[in-house]
């Protein structure tokens, strides 16, 4: 089979691995010749350097061959679709080729499993390791892992990456025993514990000296939302779970989306987009703002609200501990007025120093009063008990109906 055949066909089985993907842009291309351009999410991704830059990957499998049987995977043994394999000189090949011409600034290598875990996991060595020393390729390397493989071969490769991932795409392990028969959480979670290890003596090691020193310097999980009954609640704990044990740097909500050829216990409509979002937005909550999984879902209300961000959510469920005094609360409490970012709340606790801060000084520091207001006592605003009180008060932040088009295409 031709180089560009195998790359129309690898590159296409890659592109349901959200683990470098932005996700939740609507998907448009110009192959009808209108436009320039594409969001496809196909061949190339974008993902973030340590140092915060955004850059472009060449997104491949090395092979879409695979002994597992994962439902919701397109390349699934069981799956009718066209197969292909690169060699590992043909990936260096393409990352080398489209890295010349300016197309990527790295490469992010995931693949089925073929023979057996051990023996994917070279192959996915082998490409890291003749770009870094045959050709002292100096771009950024993700490769997926596989928890199976053995440790030593995960820790070569995290010497060779800069990110690593191994994807859990399901919560419990009573999902993956229905879905994903062949993965165990348990493995998946001795894998990650044991490249946290690594991560840490690396860091040590650079901290001591050793800036010469190349290795992953974190790792990330993909995990797939909506393939079965899994709630949100599930899908935060296991979050809360790995950021907890593992520090991930990021755990990728990918909302999954119907495959050709798909398994009959599959369901046949996607979830909502607004529900991968709902969940980034938990996710950041809990990273960031202090919020533990337990105030953001309880077991009566299992699933993130839809219709309102979480934060806001959570707010409304504790009207009790609102209004907050904007200009003696805590940075924790004003972390979880609504509205309130951490940029912002840093701004706030700098002026209020030296000055009585009026609803103007938010406004100047560009933040929305129509979000804030029923939470956030200023020095010229005290919001109502009654306003907080009152049951429209949630009807106050929904999204404004939509008029039915009688004619919409
Ligand atoms: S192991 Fe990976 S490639 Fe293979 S079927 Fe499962 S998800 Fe797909």
């Amino acid at each position: 089979m031709e180089l560009q055949s195998k790359l129309a066909i690898l590159a296409d089985a890659a592109k349901y691995d959200a683990s470098c993907a932005s996700s939740g842009a609507v998907k448009v291309n110009s192959l009808d010749g209108k436009g320039v351009g594409s969001t496809g999410g196909m061949g190339i991704c974008h993902s973030y350097a340590p140092d915060g830059r955004c850059i472009s990957l060449l997104k491949v499998l090395l092979t879409n061959l695979c002994i597992y049987d994962c439902h919701y995977c397109i390349n699934r043994r069981s799956s009718n679709v066209r197969r292909a394999a690169f060699t590992a000189e043909e990936v260096v090949k393409l990352t080398l080729d489209f890295y010349k011409r300016n197309y990527i600034e790295g490469l992010f290598l995931s693949s089925g499993i073929i023979r057996n875990a051990d023996h994917t996991m070279e192959m996915v060595i082998d490409v890291a390791r003749t770009l870094r020393e045959a050709y002292d390729f100096r771009g950024y390397i993700h490769l997926k892992t596989i928890p199976e493989a053995s440790p030593g071969l995960i820790e070569i490769a995290a010497r060779y990456a800069d990110r690593i991932s191994i994807n859990l795409e399901l919560p419990t392990q009573k999902s993956l025993d229905v879905l994903a028969p062949e993965k165990s959480i348990v493995r998946t979670r001795h894998a990650m514990g044991r490249i946290r290890n690594r991560l840490d003596e690396a860091h040590d090691r650079r901290k001591n000296g050793d800036k010469k020193l190349r290795h992953a310097t974190g790792q990330s999980t993909q995990v797939i939302v909506g393939a079965d009954e899994s709630t949100d609640a599930d899908f935060l704990a296991r979050s809360d779970d790995l950021y907890g044990n593992f520090k991930l740097r990021r755990v990728y909500y990918s909302a999954f989306s119907p495959i050709p050829e798909p398994s009959s216990i599959l369901p046949v409509k996607p979830p909502p987009l607004v529900r991968e979002h709902r969940l980034y937005q938990a996710d950041w909550l809990m990273r960031f703002y202090g919020f533990k999984t337990s105030e953001i879902l309880t077991p009566e209300t299992p699933n993130l609200d839809l219709e309102l961000d979480p934060k806001l959510a959570w707010a409304l469920r504790n009207r009790q501990d609102f209004p907050v005094d904007v200009q003696t609360a805590s940075r924790e409490a004003l972390l979880r007025v609504p509205g309130l970012g951490g940029t912002s709340v840093q701004r706030i606790l700098q002026i209020r120093r030296h000055t009585r801060i009026r609803q103007a000084d938010l406004l100047r520091l560009r933040i929305s009063l129509a979000k804030i207001q029923p939470f956030l006592k200023t020095a010229d605003h005290n919001p109502s008990a009654y306003l907080l009180d009152s049951d429209r008060l949630r009807a106050r932040f929904l999204p404004k109906p939509k008029q039915l088009e009688l004619f919409a295409k």
